[in-house]
């Protein structure tokens, strides 16, 4: 078989998809991925070499990481039984993809967001809908209630705080469309700890929810690849039946339980992020920008005449941001993340010569 043909085969929706995609690259100031800037201390990273050095290699993890599944649980005031954990939070929206989405089932997804969303959509066979922001990207609620009027038990995948916008729903908002909802509903709550409100006690009255989460922003864990779910305990029992075994290796599933413990250093290190968060956000206002978004998250979107050359301006000078500029309604937009207080030092600097403020 000639490799053309052997291509053919491969599903038509994976065929017209366009790669995710990021380009590697090293640079002093990296604000291009929403990761935490702060790395864990020393010691908290001794204490978990030593018993990588002491378990041994050779044995699976545990079937069922039940002490982490119980010790997140507990850390949000649920049980064992609520709560999938995985490789990172995309692979927590694959699982509840493959239980929730196909070809006979619509998913509304409020555009723009996060673009994982529609590779998996596409990937599984089922039909996009898509639902746009208002002009100033802030969730356009009674289009997203009329949507899912129309589709009903269709799947509803919501992103609060959104990326790339930061834009959040109100709790009064979720709530009114879980009332006119008739579907599932997936909840990606990946920067909520940044702001926005916690869902997580709607489940007790809509368990058509799931809400997922990660160690990859707020718990300044993205190399670990851990993430997780919480959802009623009925609908994680099916849930687990599609996750893979063995989905999370023992090295994450301890470090995962580590952390957790030691959530106070990561709680201190968010109100930081959002404090300056608030201080680069007034900033950037000072600035010409066609528009700076206010952020739930740990990030900021902008709208700037001339994206390309200030894109180059901060990549001369050693900082990455990413440009959104080819999603939908975002011409001309980048995001940047929150760094440390001396990234974004450097970051306002650039940005003022940029501008022509002197640095
Ligand atoms: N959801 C959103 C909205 C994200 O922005 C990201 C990562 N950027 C993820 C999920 C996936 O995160 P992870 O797989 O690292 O948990």
């Amino acid at each position: 078989m000639e490799v053309r043909e052997a291509l053919d085969l491969v599903s038509r929706p994976v065929r017209e998809l366009s790669p995710y995609h990021l380009v590697p690259e090293t640079v002093p100031v990296k604000l291009n991925q929403n990761e935490n800037p702060f790395d864990w201390p020393l010691p908290i990273k001794e204490e978990v070499a030593a018993f990588v050095r002491e378990r041994p290699w050779n044995r699976y993890p545990p079937f069922i990481p039940d002490e982490l599944r119980a010790a997140l649980g507990e850390s949000v005031g649920m049980s064992a039984g609520n709560v999938i954990v995985g490789n990172g939070s995309n692979e927590m929206l694959l699982v509840l993809l493959m239980a929730f989405a196909g070809p006979d089932v619509p998913v509304t997804i409020c555009q723009p967001t996060f673009s994982v969303y529609n590779l998996l959509i596409r990937a599984l066979h089922s039909k996009l809908n898509s639902v746009s922001a208002r002009p100033d990207l802030s969730f356009d609620v009674p289009a997203i209630i009329e949507a899912v009027r129309r589709l009903p038990r269709s799947l509803l995948l919501l992103c609060s705080p959104n990326n790339p916008t930061g834009a959040s729903l109100k709790q009064e908002d979720i709530s009114r469309i879980l009332e006119a909802h008739t579907g599932f509903c997936i909840l990606d709550q990946a920067y909520v700890e940044f702001g926005g409100f916690n869902a997580l006690p709607l489940l007790e009255r809509h368990p058509n929810i799931v809400v997922t989460r990660t160690y990859s922003k707020a718990f300044a864990g993205a190399g670990l690849r851990m993430g997780y779910m919480i959802g009623n305990k009925d609908i994680i029992a099916e849930l687990n039946k599609v996750k893979l075994p063995y989905n999370i290796n023992f090295f994450t599933e301890h470090v995962a339980r580590v952390l957790l413990s030691h959530r106070d250093i990561a709680a201190q290190r968010v109100a930081e992020i959002v404090a300056s968060r608030g201080d680069m956000y007034s900033f950037l206002r000072t600035l010409p920008f066609i528009a700076v978004y206010p952020s739930d998250a740990n990030f900021i979107l902008v709208r700037v005449d001339g994206k390309e050359r200030l894109f180059a301006h901060l990549k001369d000078n050693g900082i990455l941001i990413r440009d959104y500029s080819s999603y939908p309604m975002l011409e001309n937009c980048l995001r940047i993340s929150i760094g440390s207080k001396s990234e974004n030092d450097l970051l306002k600097a650039a940005l003022r010569s940029f501008f022509g403020k002197g640095a």
